[in-house]
């Protein structure tokens, strides 16, 4: 039976009980709205040797920018509940915003290299919510490990460095991106798409396929070419692109020409009013 706690109190509580019993905590942060990334995440921790494994569903204000959409961001708690029972978690942490942010927020948590790139150019003080939130549930959940997901390799990449320079004793897990059968990453926001935008949105995962498929294959050679390439795909198929980048899927920093190196390649691109976030790594 998977419990629900709403206050940051009782989530310390119930972890440090579990402690007490010997148990490994995982931590899994959501916004909830769940789907199978989320839930291959919950797998993960237990597979990673959680033995008690916290849900957090929280709608995160503090990421959002003015213009963005926290008030129609899609929620549905009890679907989330039933799917978080399914895959054994034993919590669900699901804070109001008041418990979460009690006062106006004057102490952040800030990362200021990674976040600077990719869809830090174009949402200024999103990364800055999400480590400062990430912090707090951290605070919250006491967990020994937490599980992220690598469709959001640059918020990833930003919480490991967060780890490792603010000294959390937190074992980082980065799991791979779930797809639908056809190759779109799955979001929450794909709800947002319609028909025809879901379809145009493939351009998204079959251009970082095709691009993968022609350096692995060695048809071509240049990374930072593959970046035009993907732009020009993802603009034909109607979509408005924000970034095409090639990284060091280690550091998230821009590779330079002819690198011969494993790269990342990300992108940010949007279908009418939605904007969809993807990612592959070429070896
Ligand atoms: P969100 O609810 O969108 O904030 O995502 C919560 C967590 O789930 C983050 O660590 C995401 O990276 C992860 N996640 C979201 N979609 C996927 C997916 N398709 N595959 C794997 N992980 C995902």
């Amino acid at each position: 039976m998977t419990q629900i706690i709403h206050s940051v109190s009782d989530l310390q509580k119930w972890s440090m009980e579990q402690k007490r019993q010997g148990k490994t905590v995982g931590l899994v942060p959501t916004m909830g709205f769940l789907h199978e990334g989320h839930l291959s995440l919950i797998d993960t921790a237990h597979a990673q040797g959680a033995d008690a494994v916290a849900v957090s569903i929280f709608v995160n204000p503090t990421q959002f920018g003015p213009n963005e959409d926290f008030d129609r961001y899609p929620r549905d708690f009890e679907h989330d509940r039933i799917l978080c029972e399914q895959h054994g978690a034993d919590v669900i942490f699901a804070p109001e915003v008041n418990d979460m942010y009690p006062a106006a927020v004057t102490c952040w948590v800030q990362e200021e290299e990674i976040s600077k790139g990719l869809c830090g150019k174009t949402r200024p003080i999103h990364f800055r919510g999400v480590t400062t939130v990430v912090t707090k549930l951290f605070n919250a959940a006491l967990p020994d490990l937490a599980v992220f997901g690598q469709k959001d390799a640059q918020q990833a990449a930003i919480i490991k460095r967060m780890v490792r320079d603010l000294n959390f004793p937190i074992r980082i897990i980065v799991s791979p991106i779930v797809r639908e059968a056809d190759g779109l990453a799955m979001s929450s926001r794909n709800k947002y798409l319609s028909a025809d935008e879901r379809q145009r949105a493939l351009t998204l995962s079959r251009s970082l396929r095709e691009a993968k498929e022609a350096l692995e294959n060695g048809t071509r050679t240049d990374a930072l070419a593959e970046c035009d390439v993907i732009r020009q795909k993802l603009t034909a198929s109607g979509g408005v692109v924000d970034y095409v980048e090639a990284l060091d899927p280690e550091t998230m920093l821009p590779v330079t020409s002819g690198s011969q190196r494993p790269v990342l390649f990300a992108l940010a691109c949007a279908y009418g009013t939605t904007r969809l976030i993807d990612n592959m790594k070429v070896d």
